[in-house]
């Protein structure tokens, strides 16, 4: 039988839920931070707008040794896609300023700056991509 009393966290959400849908989005975040302290998950998903919510696929890259670098290299998802734990899109952008200073500082061929950029990426790319895979389990 269901309890009609609610739950400290569904009485937290209802005050933080206000009537219109831009204002909701606005609290949302706010909202969201206080019930994750109560880790009752339930009752924020139970108040969530319906129409917000959708089903996604995730996916996550295997680690691959490093390739023969040539004139096209990889960075962000097109390498190591993982399951978003609040760190890919860091990474992605790891990978650009990375790449940017081994080009930009080099002293030899724009081939081995490319070739330095990859297997330094290819570590720290496949470590996050295994960090995500803990946190999801
Ligand atoms: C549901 C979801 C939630 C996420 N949450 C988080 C999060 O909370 N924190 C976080 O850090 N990361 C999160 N991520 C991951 C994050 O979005 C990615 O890691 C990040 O966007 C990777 O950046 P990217 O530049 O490598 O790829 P993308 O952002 O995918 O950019 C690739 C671009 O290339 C374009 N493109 C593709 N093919 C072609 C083509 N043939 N020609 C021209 N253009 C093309 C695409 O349209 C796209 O604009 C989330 C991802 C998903 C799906």
């Amino acid at each position: 039988m269901r309890s009609t009393r609610s739950s400290a966290a569904e009485q937290q959400v209802r005050r933080h839920r206000p009537s219109s849908a831009r204002a909701r989005a606005a609290a949302g975040c706010r909202c969201q931070i206080e019930l994750t302290t109560d880790l009752n998950l339930a009752a924020l998903v139970r108040h969530a707008d319906p129409e917000s919510v959708h089903n996604t696929t995730m996916r996550t890259a295997k680690p691959l040794p490093h390739w023969e670098t040539g004139p096209v290299t990889l960075m962000g998802d097109a390498i190591h896609t993982m399951i978003p734990a609040g760190s890919s899109a860091g990474t992605a952008l790891r990978d650009a300023a990375l790449l940017c200073r081994r080009i930009t500082a080099r002293t030899g061929s724009l081939r081995d700056a490319v070739h330095a950029y990859e297997t330094e990426m290819l570590d720290y790319g496949f470590a996050m991509v295994e960090r995500s895979l803990r946190s999801a389990s």
